[in-house]
C-alpha cells in the first residue's frame, strides 16, 4: 500500500493520498489547496483518483477538491451533516479573507461504518462529531494501524469546537468511544502537525487525561 502525507493550503492540512499498488487506483484525504501540488504526486505515481474523502468540511481541508475533481474524475465525499459548511465554502473564504469558487457537487454522502475500497485498499469510516457536526476519521482496514483524524484529535491537543456546529462534549465522546478504543500502537495523521499514536495521546493529551 502507498501512503503518503504533505500539508496543502493556506493553514498547511495534511492532505493524505493512499494507493493500491497493484491497481493504482487511489483515494485523497482531504484536498484542502495546492491543486498542482497533490496532482503532480498523483501523474508521477501513475494514480487513478477515485474517491475525495473529506473529514469535515472547513475550507482548509476542501479548497481543491472541486479542481481536483475536474481533473481526475473522483467522487466528492463527506458527511451530510457537514453540507452547510461546504455550501458555504465562499462565506467560509470570505471570513479569512480570500476568494474561493463555488464548490462542486457532493457525489456521496458518507455515513458511520461505511467502507471505501479501491484496488486491495480498504478504509472505514467512523463519526467522529464535536469539532463539527460531521467530522469524519478514516481507518485503513487491511492495516488497522492507522488513523486520519482530521480535526478531532491532534499531537497532544483535539480540535477547536467555538466554530459553528461545534461540540465540545461531542468532541470529547468521540475520541473517547471512537479512537481510544483502537489500538495503542495505532498511528494517528492528525489534520495538521505532527503524527502521532492512540498511546501517546491517551497518555499526554490534556484535554483527555483524568
Ligand atoms: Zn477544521
Ligand atoms: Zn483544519
Amino acid at each position: 500500500m502507498l501512503v503518503t502525507t504533505f500539508p496543502v493550503g493556506p493553514l498547511q492540512c495534511n492532505c493524505s493520498i493512499i494507493a493500491c499498488p497493484e491497481t493504482k487506483e487511489a483515494i485523497v484525504i482531504d484536498p484542502g489547496g495546492d491543486t498542482e501540488k497533490i496532482m503532480d504526486y498523483i501523474k508521477q505515481q501513475g494514480l487513478t483518483v477515485k474517491y475525495l474523502l473529506h473529514t469535515h468540511a472547513h475550507f482548509d481541508h476542501i479548497l481543491a477538491s472541486s479542481d481536483i475533481k475536474d481533473l481526475t474524475g473522483a467522487k466528492i465525499c463527506l458527511h451530510k451533516a457537514d453540507k452547510f459548511l461546504y455550501d458555504n465554502l465562499q462565506g467560509q473564504g470570505m471570513l479569512f479573507g480570500f476568494k474561493a469558487k463555488k464548490p462542486s457537487k457532493i457525489d456521496h454522502y458518507l455515513s458511520d461504518e461505511e467502507q471505501v475500497s479501491v484496488g486491495n485498499i480498504k478504509t472505514s469510516v467512523l463519526h467522529t462529531p464535536g469539532h463539527t457536526p460531521g467530522s469524519l476519521c478514516f481507518t485503513l482496514t487491511d492495516k488497522n494501524s492507522l488513523v486520519f483524524a482530521g480535526d478531532t484529535l491532534f499531537n497532544q491537543s483535539i480540535g477547536r469546537t467555538d466554530l459553528p456546529g461545534g461540540s465540545f462534549d461531542d468532541i470529547i465522546k468521540s475520541i473517547k468511544n471512537r479512537l481510544f478504543i483502537l489500538d495503542d500502537s495505532t498511528e494517528v495523521v492528525p489534520g495538521h502537525g505532527e503524527s502521532t499514536s492512540i498511546w501517546h495521546e491517551k497518555k499526554y493529551n490534556p484535554f483527555l487525561n483524568g
